[in-house]
C-alpha cells in the first residue's frame, strides 16, 4: 500500500516521569518535512528512531548516538506508529520518554489534539515476501507474508491473575481503542528486585498494574481482561517502528520482549535491503 506521509499539524508536549528513572521529562513533538522520518534531539544530538541506534534493550528499548541515550521510546514510538505519523522531531530534556499512565494512550490523545496532517511525498509498506524468524530459549517471533498487518501474541506467567493469554490485533482494529490503552505491567515479587537494579524508580501504581500485589483485583483494576499481552503487543508495535518503515505482514511473538523484537528488526531489515 502506498499512502501520503504524514507528521503532526503543531507541536504538542508532555511532561511526566520516566518509569526505570524516576527522572522528570519533558517531551515536545515538533512537525517534520517529507522523507525526515521519526528523529529525536537530545542536547544537540539527533538520533533517528531505527534499529541501527539502538543501545540497550533491558527492560525497555533504548536508543543513543555519541554517549546521549533516549531511554524507553517504545511506547512512544507504538503510538507513533498506530496513527501512521512518518516524519517527527521528538524534543527529550531528561534522560527518559515520560511514562505518563504506562500505556500508549496519552501520546495518541495528545497528537490526535494537535491535529495530523498528510504531506506531498509517498511511503510504501514493505511487504514481507518471505517466512522468517528469530528464537531464543522458548521465545520467537516469527513473520509470514501477509496481506495487511496484523499482531498477534502470546505470554504465560505463573501468576493466576494472568495466566496464559492470547491476543490478534489486525490491521483494521482502531489502535487506539484496541492497543493503545493497555498499560505496563509487573509483578508483586519483581518489584523488590527491580528496586535493587536501580530500575522501576518512576513506577508507581497510577503507571503500572501491579499483579499480585496485596488487595490487587484484577476485575477493578484493568482496561481489558488481556491486558498483559495486549500491552506486549503495544510493546512489539513500537519497537517494529524502528524499521523505519511501515510493514505489511503478520507478526507472532511468543513469549517475547525488547532483546528479541529488535533482533527480529535487524533481520527484517536485512531481507528489506535483499528486495530492494
Ligand atoms: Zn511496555
Amino acid at each position: 500500500m502506498c499512502r501520503a506521509q504524514r507528521t503532526l499539524a503543531e507541536r504538542v508536549t508532555f511532561t511526566g516521569v520516566g518509569i526505570h528513572t524516576g527522572a522528570k521529562a519533558r517531551l515536545t513533538l515538533h512537525p517534520a518535512p517529507v522523507d525526515q522520518g521519526i528523529v529525536f534531539q537530545k542536547d544537540g544530538v539527533s538520533i533517528p528512531a531505527t534499529y541501527q541506534y539502538v543501545v540497550s534493550t533491558q527492560r525497555s528499548t533504548n536508543l543513543g548516538r555519541e554517549g546521549v541515550v533516549v531511554a524507553t521510546v517504545e511506547h512512544l514510538l507504538a503510538a507513533l506508529g498506530g496513527l501512521s505519523i512518518d516524519n517527527l522531531t521528538i524534543e527529550l530534556e531528561g534522560p527518559e520518554v515520560p511514562i505518563m499512565d504506562g500505556s500508549a494512550l496519552p501520546f495518541c490523545e495528545g497528537i490526535e489534539g494537535a491535529g495530523i496532517v498528510e504531506q506531498e511525498g509517498e511511503v510504501e509498506d514493505y511487504h514481507l515476501e518471505r517466512p522468517l524468524f528469530v528464537a531464543q530459549g522458548e521465545s520467537l517471533v516469527l513473520a509470514m507474508p501477509d496481506s495487511q498487518y496484523n499482531l498477534e501474541g502470546s505470554v504465560e506467567y505463573p501468576s493466576p491473575q494472568v495466566g496464559l493469554q492470547r491476543y490478534r490485533y489486525c490491521g483494521y482494529d482502531n489502535f487506539v481503542t484496541h492497543l493503545a490503552p493497555a498499560r505496563t505491567f509487573g509483578f508483586w515479587s519483581e518489584v523488590q528486585e527491580l528496586l535493587q537494579h536501580g530500575l522501576g524508580r518512576g513506577g508507581d501504581l497510577q503507571n503500572a498494574l501491579v499483579f499480585d500485589r496485596p488487595g490487587f483485583k484484577a476485575e477493578e483494576n484493568l482496561r481489558f481482561r488481556n491486558e498483559p499481552v495486549r500491552h506486549k503487543i503495544l510493546d512489539l508495535a513500537g519497537d517494529l517502528v524502528l524499521l523505519g518503515r511501515p510493514l505489511c505482514a503478520f507478526v507472532l511473538a511468543i513469549k517475547a520482549g525488547h532483546k528479541l523484537h529488535v533482533e527480529f528488526v535487524r533481520r527484517l531489515a536485512q531481507e528489506m535491503e535483499k528486495d530492494a
